[in-house]
């Protein structure tokens, strides 16, 4: 672990919501007033419920998920946090990983984002403050088993680090793992704020992981992004740090010119990141459920998405016809082998046929491939 004091300056401007609004019985929580101590220039509001908010929100919006994204409600979560990862679909490959939800929602707007079609009915971006009751529960399921190791993510229905700065769940999630015998944390993220984690003091029981796209790929599909350079950047000194990082190559996307984009992104990823220091790489391309297409189409106009030709697989959900997925992850994996032939590639949410094809071998549920789930 690096002893130097290593800075995120010249990272993407910190989000501000236009509003907050305080679910009855969440602002004496003491993570409620951490957040709030860092909003003091947004107006504040209480609500009895946010189900109602979400109610009037929808009738009274043109682009209700884009408007949700403006606004941050604190609320509590009733029920478990802690779920297995619904990755595994039918006729897929995967999975055996965890997630917590401790918020929803999102600041960037991906035109291929699942959630603008899954949050339809709840936009708002909502914020769970009872992280006592979180971590009451963790340690409860990884005490009763001592013997199974758990992989938990937070990046399931929202970017893991990208509301940080404000709603600071990495200083409390970081120190907790790190006390777990049998648990390891997850952060998936396109965020470059990584301050807070910076600022921890053991990177152990923590996996950083970044989803890139080549910068055209960010530039037409991944609004409000942090640039490709940036993520890397910060990727870089969490490396500096001492914490494990791994990298999505997802949603791989066949713009125009694919095969140098992604050749160009592959250099670029090395030029920041020793092979050595990358825990793995995944590959994933572009899916979708049909009711998706309609909202992409509505919300991102200008989207290549749709493109090419796409057929519905054993889950439902449409992908490239399969001998361009083949081809793609053919020559994406031949980029990166020829930087490093040991580095361990995977294929997120796809058939064993393509596996097959693609790497001669049938995958077995490893614990590296646990983790690759479908975002
Ligand atoms: S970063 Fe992830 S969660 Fe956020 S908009 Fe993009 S795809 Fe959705």
């Amino acid at each position: 672990m690096s002893n130097k004091t290593i800075s995120s300056e010249g990272a993407t401007a910190i989000y501000q919501p236009d509003a907050v609004f305080v679910e009855e019985g969440c602002k004496d929580y003491p993570f409620a007033q951490k957040i709030l101590s860092g909003l003091s220039n947004v107006p504040v509001y209480e609500i009895q419920d946010a189900g109602e908010l979400e109610k009037q929100f929808k009738t009274s919006q043109p682009d209700v998920f884009g408007e949700g994204k403006k606004n941050l409600v604190l609320s509590r979560f009733n029920g478990s946090f802690l779920k297995k990862c619904p990755g595994a679909s039918p006729g897929m490959v995967c999975c055996n990983y965890y997630v917590v939800n401790l918020s929803k929602n999102c600041i960037y707007d991906c035109s291929y984002c699942f959630l603008q079609d899954f949050l339809n009915n709840n936009p708002l971006q909502v914020a769970y403050v009872n992280v006592e009751d979180l971590f009451r529960e963790l340690e409860e399921v990884f005490t009763q088993h001592p013997d199974r190791a758990f992989r938990v993510g937070t990046g399931e229905i929202t970017d893991s680090l990208a509301l940080d700065c404000l709603v600071p769940y990495s200083q409390m999630l970081i120190p907790f793992f790190n006390k777990q015998k049998n648990a390891v944390l997850e952060l998936k993220t396109k965020s470059d704020r990584v301050e807070n984690l910076l600022n921890q003091p053991d990177p152990t029981n923590v996996i950083v992981s970044w989803s890139i796209n080549p910068q055209q790929v960010i530039d037409l599909e991944e609004k409000g992004t942090p640039d490709l350079e940036k993520r890397l950047h910060a990727a870089s000194l969490c490396v500096e740090k001492g914490y494990r990082v791994g990298f999505h190559l997802d949603p791989i996307i066949l713009i125009p010119g694919w095969e140098k984009a992604y050749k160009e992104l592959v250099d670029t990823l090395f030029d920041f990141i020793p092979a050595s220091n990358m825990e793995w790489v995944s590959l994933g391309s572009f899916r979708y459920r049909s009711s998706l297409k309609p909202i992409i189409k509505s919300r991102h106009p200008e989207t290549l998405l749709f493109t090419g030709e796409h057929l519905p697989g054993k889950d439902g959900k449409f992908r490239y016809l399969r001998p361009l997925r083949n081809n793609a992850y053919e020559t994406i994996r031949g980029f990166l082998q020829d930087k490093s032939k040991e580095m361990s590639i995977y294929l997120c949410m796809e058939t064993k046929e393509i596996w097959e094809d693609v790497t001669g071998k049938t995958p077995r549920s490893d614990e590296k491939l646990d983790m690759f789930f479908d975002l």
